[in-house]
């Protein structure tokens, strides 16, 4: 086992508190004492933080940002322009892999150590989604991280997607909660929203998930997610999910950007918990989740980027920032401590995963050192909140997961960074 001191930081931050003692990763989990034969780490001038979990990803469309015609427009004309490049490329193990490689890696090194993938993309069979599912769970054991892999649908017939999310729970985490016995690879089930799917598949792949003890996450409340809901159903979106059985306690919903109050108690009394995505949602005019209010009503809130055909940056901290700059658009100002609990412990906690997302004994040792000692952190009060506040686009030093250091000194230590872009560039041409 790899044991880690990260010695004499100048700040460590968790949503269990703050403090500046020496951080020990023994065993692949935080401990109050150092393992006698540990790589000793001086991070002093760095501020040490849970590794960042972001919530909501499609990894697949790392392979397809900044298409012509998919900036600035509503989203019922966005979708097609990207299925059209999808169908151009060609979905299979390969794209997935490359574009997994390249997602996984620009996650890590700005500071992610844990990444969902909502996938809703399968043009093959059930053998050629396994495949799928089996290439991005490679990318993610070469580079060190760990995954959420989310069974997406999107417009899928029921049956083939629940058979589907079935044989993928039971190629990458058979164990029973889908989450692998290293803790490294979780399977969930998800479709795209009412907007794609129908009444059976939310119930087709609710079934699996009972069955597997599996947790459910899907998209609710963008701009045509509920267009599409009243035109065709009459109804909002959540109205929808509450009579099909997907407002309960192992749902995560990403976006809700456009949310009554009556809406938020209904979240909150069924306690769902929510994933806020600014960096898709704002640049794209899809509209701003009120966060403040989703935090007042008691839901649980974690970031996440969504994909790059929407939010071109898999920066997870750069969207923690951009979400309290515009926290205050739609409310009172959101706080960077509270961004940052939303980036570890609130992400982590709608995937189940109270191991993750916290600095404290027992939990999982998936760390991240932000060096504050160069001139964009000069002349700062607050080395915690300044994470946010100042530096945009900032990247830590190192990165650790389950107490292996896989980024060292802004750089990879498992793969080339060039080698994953130009593998990418072979691929789709881009
Ligand atoms: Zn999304």
């Amino acid at each position: 086992m790899n044991d880690v001191t990260l010695r004499s930081p100048r700040a460590v931050w968790s949503i269990d508190g703050e403090g500046e003692g020496d951080v020990h990763a023994v065993d692949g989990v935080v401990a109050s004492h150092a393992s006698p034969d540990a790589e000793v780490i001086d991070v002093s001038g760095c501020v040490v933080t849970p590794g960042l979990v972001n919530a909501h990803h499609h990894l697949l469309q790392t392979a397809f940002r900044t298409l012509p015609g998919t900036r600035g427009v509503a989203m019922r004309d966005w979708l097609p322009v990207m299925a059209d490049a999808y169908r151009e490329a060609e979905i299979d193990g390969s794209l997935a892999y490359a574009a997994a490689r390249a997602a996984i890696a620009e996650g890590l090194l700005s500071g992610v150590t844990t990444i969902a993938d909502h996938h809703l993309n399968w043009p093959a069979g059930v053998g050629g989604d396994v495949d799928i599912a089996r290439a991005v769970e490679r990318a993610r054991a070469e580079l060190g991280s760990r995954l959420a892999f989310v069974r997406g649908t999107a417009g899928d017939e029921p049956d083939r997607a629940a058979a589907s999310a079935d044989a993928i729970a039971a190629a990458l985490a058979p164990e029973r909660g889908g989450v692998s016995a290293d803790g490294m690879t979780q399977v969930a089930v998800g479709p795209a929203g009412v907007h794609s799917d129908g009444r059976a598949t939310f119930e087709a792949l609710a079934h699996v998930a009972r069955e597997r003890g599996l947790r459910r996450r899907t998209q609710a409340n963008e701009q045509v997610d509920t267009e599409i809901a009243l035109a065709r159903y009459g109804r909002r979106p959540l109205e929808l999910l509450d009579a099909w059985g997907w407002l309960e306690t192992d749902v995560t919903i990403a976006h809700l950007c456009d949310v009554t109050d009556a809406e938020i108690d209904l979240l909150a009394e069924r306690g769902v918990t929510a994933t806020h995505a600014p960096g898709c949602d704002v640049p794209m005019g899809w509209g701003i989740a009120p966060v403040r209010r989703l935090l007042d009503a008691g839901i649980g809130v974690g970031l996440g980027t969504s994909g790059g055909g929407s939010n071109d940056a898999g920066h997870l901290l750069a969207d923690a920032r951009l979400a309290m700059q515009v926290s205050g658009l739609v409310g009172p100002q959101l706080e960077a401590r509270e961004l940052l609990a939303a980036a570890t412990a609130g992400s982590a906690r709608g995937l189940g995963r109270d191991d993750l997302g916290r600095i404290r004994e027992g939990g999982a040792a998936d760390l991240c050192v932000w060096d504050i000692s160069g001139v964009g952190d000069a002349g700062s009060a607050d080395p915690v909140g300044g994470l946010l506040w100042m530096s945009p686009g900032r990247r830590p030093r190192h990165v650790v997961v389950a107490g292996r250091v896989v980024v060292r000194d802004y750089r990879l230590v498992s793969a080339d960074e060039g080698e994953i872009v130009a593998a990418l560039r072979e691929r789709v041409g881009r």
